[in-house]
């Protein structure tokens, strides 16, 4: 008589191997630091030089709580818009109002559109929105003077300064035609032309930029930027004369690089699923390797297509296969961490979401395997980010011996998988804790800035007024 064990891995062997092809031990998540830590380097060091673009983003000071005025932010993300304005106080006061357009989501059809469309879109929404405004007096802008933004972007930008730039690449299922080249601040001018709003971007900013300067506002120890949302990536403080591509340009003092760690690509642990997702459901085959590894796009999409092999080839759900089970993303990743996140002994919900998704009666040992399919990508991918993280970190603590002297250290984070679950949080803390020496560890500060974003985009547009 065999133990549930072995019986599950003589009946299984599609989950046993995803499982073991899915570990992370800390020996390999330190080589996989190790390697983006390489990498790091290498695009610091010329343009294009590792799988990380390491961008320069222009924002060279952050937020000191002295700024003043209204200003107004604009977030494209992965999955929604949204507008807002914010009155900045000063330092006694701060933010007085910071007023939100509902997120509206953006619709497919744009992802793939023309930028034409799309900043046509951004541009009505925005008009919207001005035009139902309410500025007390103190804050109203005066005779002739525009209103100003900061406009958070969230791809890969080759920024030329702080206010303008072009898109290296799509991510996140989007590829919008008309842009090659092209700024994309002209592109949102002449939409906002278009709908009569005459108002000027003051900084172009990536997401975890956002994120940095708006945390740091209240912060002074936040030192990076993290967004594990749709798409994932990261940013952080460096010092300039540890950037040799740089060097041409200038100088001392600090500026944010923004990493797009998304694109890391070496030693990552792919199985045959990530590879046929990749080729088969996914706009950027070959791109942005570790974020398909880690991010809320992908992780469902993931799942799906290990469930179904283990349909067809171990009878998972008995011997007919769920129909909705072989329809790309029919799992989201918001279902996949729920059925993780059921630690009930007769995963109740992992079978009501089962029947909900893909129309199945699950007995207890197929909710069990199914259990394991999801906890092994929810694993893998917060122990993946937690190596990231690591290689930032240890790279801060190169250039500024910060942990070293006993300064805290914060991590800004944002994005849905960080907020809504907290198992991956969990997992990727783990893994940063295991690589990170413990007096360093416990330094470390990991704060959910929920949302600051925009904030920080209206403050680095006010930091670079025009006026
Ligand atoms: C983009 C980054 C962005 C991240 C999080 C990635 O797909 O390349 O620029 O910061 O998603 O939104
Ligand atoms: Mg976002």
């Amino acid at each position: 008589m065999s133990d549930l064990r072995s019986n599950l891995d003589s009946t299984c062997p599609v989950l046993t191997t995803f499982q073991k092809e899915c570990d992370t031990p800390t020996p390999f998540l330190r080589n996989i630091a190790n390697a983006i830590a390489d990498d790091m380097q290498a695009g610091l060091a010329v343009e294009g030089g590792g799988d990380l673009k390491m961008l320069l983003t222009y924002v060279d000071h952050l937020p000191s709580g002295n700024e003043e005025g209204l200003f107004y932010a604009l977030d494209l993300g992965g999955t929604n818009f949204r507008v807002r304005s914010v009155q900045l106080g000063g330092m006694e006061e701060r933010v007085i109002v910071d007023t939100k357009s509902e997120p509206v989501s953006i619709p497919k059809e744009l992802k793939t559109g023309t930028s034409k469309e799309l900043f046509g879109f951004i541009a009505s929404k925005l008009a919207n929105f001005v035009a139902n405004e309410n500025i007390p007096a103190r804050f109203r802008l005066e005779e002739g003077r525009k209103r100003e933004i900061g406009f958070t972007f969230s791809f890969p930008v080759n920024q030329t300064s702080i206010d303008s730039g072009t898109v290296i690449q799509w991510t996140k299922g989007f590829k919008v035609s008309g842009m090659d080249g092209k700024n994309v601040v002209a592109c949102l001018n002449e939409a906002m032309e278009a709908h009569g709003l005459d108002m000027q971007v003051s900084a172009l900013v990536n997401d975890t930029v956002g994120t940095l300067a708006g945390a740091r506002y209240w912060d002074e120890d936040v030192m990076m930027g993290v967004i594990i949302g749709t798409g994932t990536n990261a940013c952080y403080v460096d010092q300039k004369d540890a950037i040799p591509k740089l060097q041409s340009i200038s100088s001392s003092g600090t500026t944010i690089i923004n990493t797009e760690w998304g694109g890391f690509s070496k030693i990552l642990p792919r199985t045959i699923f990530d590879q046929e997702m990749d080729e088969a459901n996914t706009i950027n085959p070959g791109e942005q390797l570790y974020e398909k590894m880690i991010s809320g796009m992908y992780l469902g999409e993931i799942g799906r297509r290990v469930l179904l092999q283990m349909c067809e080839s171990s009878h998972l759900f008995g011997q007919s296969v769920p129909v909705n089970l072989s329809t790309r993303f029919a799992l989201s990743t918001k279902d996949l961490c729920k059925m993780q996140e059921d630690k009930t002994d007769d995963l109740l919900i992992v079978g009501s979401i089962l029947n909900e998704v893909l129309e199945v009666e699950a007995n207890l040992e197929a909710r069990r395997r199914v259990s394991q399919v999801c906890d092994t990508v929810v694993k893998r991918g917060g122990r993946l980010a937690g190596a990231g993280i690591v290689a930032i970190l240890e790279k801060i603590e190169k250039e500024t011996k910060r942990l070293s002297s006993g300064q805290r250290t914060v991590v800004a984070m944002d994005g849905g998988l960080y907020e809504n679950h907290p198992l991956y949080v969990e997992y990727m803390k783990e893994a940063v804790f295991e690589l990170l020496d413990d007096t360093f560890a416990s330094l470390i500060a990991f704060k959910h800035t929920k949302d600051v974003s925009g904030i920080g985009a209206a403050l680095l547009a006010a930091t670079n007024s025009i006026y």
